[in-house]
């Protein structure tokens, strides 16, 4: 009898059974006062995770779209918009800024690499943007960008900070009034443990206002009509909600485990990946400064076709780790550590990765990895 397949691709993420169970409960009408009750509860509970006082709403949609209405609803044609990328997300961030008729100028520092403060300065200091994106955790190179810098930035040059927080919100560390964020993406099926189908938007002052200003046609991702239906926490269209009593029951076990725990236990896994990695001879795509703690890129075993080692990993072992995106396709794979994960599972997906490496001819000595990891793991408490 075979288990099923076990996720270690950065969305969708495993689930917890009490998730899983609250959403297998008979629906509950979205115009009753239960469904207000639980969006309310959802927004002051999100609040606290996003580190924010502002509005938020929640869309029926996956976190793309979420980042579509961040840009239908503050970029009309013509508005200079810098488009900062360092990978797929960044890069689909710019997509959809010109798709809206932006005038955007994208700045791009190479897949693997961080965004430059200092370059993003002179940007700034040479013309007037009206918008500034960026990614938080760009899940497709595991980089993590220092989004507090930004907002510096932002502030100090006049500019909008509009972030995709999707792969980050709930697995590290987000302040977005302290830092200055003016909108702010993230979905459900990431770090949240959560099935795909919410986009989580939370907005600044200063964003509603943008947005209130902008002329730019939109309907179904129209913040402003979701922002109205939610001050009686209500939502404009048919939510999602399953996903809504999911969320609930999501934040219910982030928040009793406490988010510096969450944190902390991200960052944990994530050193245990990365000194298992190490042990084995392979190569890490991203240095300890500005790797990701909830998703971790390696690159291809020298002579191993990568994408054929992952496919038997998850066919003989059930462990499904990611591939590369773009132009890293079939040159790295990505162990994701976000949201419903632990050590043991962590350890299980190293033993998988060991087991198909050594099936490959990689020469290694098999455990070395996991012994490795669980030197970190036992560790643990030291932090
Ligand atoms: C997953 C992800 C998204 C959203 O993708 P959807 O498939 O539309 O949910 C956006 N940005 C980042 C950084 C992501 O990891």
């Amino acid at each position: 009898m075979k288990k099923e397949t076990r996720l270690f691709i950065p969305g969708p993420t495993p689930v917890p059974p009490a998730v899983a169970e609250a959403m297998a409960r008979p629906l509950i009408g979205h115009r009753t006062e239960d469904f207000a009750r639980l969006y309310a509860r959802l927004e002051e509970r999100l609040r606290v995770v996003l580190g924010t006082k502002n509005d938020i709403v929640i869309l029926t949609s996956s976190g793309t779209g979420g980042m579509e209405a961040a840009v239908a609803n503050l970029v009309s044609p013509g508005d200079p918009v810098l488009a900062l990328v360092t990978g797929k997300f960044g890069e689909r961030f710019a997509e959809l800024a010109k798709v809206y008729g932006g005038a955007v100028e994208v700045m791009e520092f190479g897949w693997g690499k961080a965004v430059d403060l200092e370059a993003v300065e002179e940007k700034l200091k040479a013309r007037r943007f009206k918008v500034v994106l960026a990614t938080h955790n760009e899940t497709s190179t595991t980089v993590v960008n220092d989004i507090r810098g930004l907002g510096e930035l932002t502030r100090r040059y006049g500019a909008l900070l509009v972030v995709d927080a999707v792969s980050s919100a709930g697995g590290m560390e987000i302040r977005m009034d302290d830092w200055g964020v003016d909108v702010l993406v993230t979905a459900s099926q990431k770090a949240l443990m959560v099935p795909p189908g919410l986009a989580i938007v939370a907005a600044s002052d200063a964003a509603w206002k943008a947005m209130e200003e902008n002329k730019n046609p939109r309907y179904y991702l129209d913040l402003l009509a979701a922002r109205k239906s939610k001050q009686k926490y209500n939502t404009p269209y048919t939510p999602a909600v399953s996903l809504f009593v999911g969320l609930d029951r999501a934040l219910d076990l982030i928040l009793a485990e406490g988010l510096e725990k969450v944190y902390r236990k991200h960052r944990l896994l994530a050193r245990a990946v990365r000194a298992a990695i190490r042990a084995l001879g392979l190569k890490l795509m991203i240095p300890d400064e500005y790797a990701s703690p909830v998703v971790t890129g390696v690159w291809a075993p020298e002579g191993i076709e990568v994408d054929r080692l992952r496919k038997e990993i998850a066919s003989r072992y059930g462990v499904l780790l990611a591939g590369g995106q773009g132009p890293l396709k079939g040159k790295i794979f990505r162990i994701s550590h976000m949201g419903y994960v632990d050590a043991v599972d962590i350890l299980g997906a190293l033993g998988a990765l060991e087991l198909g490496l050594y099936r490959f001819g990689f020469k290694f000595k098999l455990g070395e990895g996991l012994a490795q990891a669980q030197a970190v793991l036992a560790e643990e408490g030291e932090e």
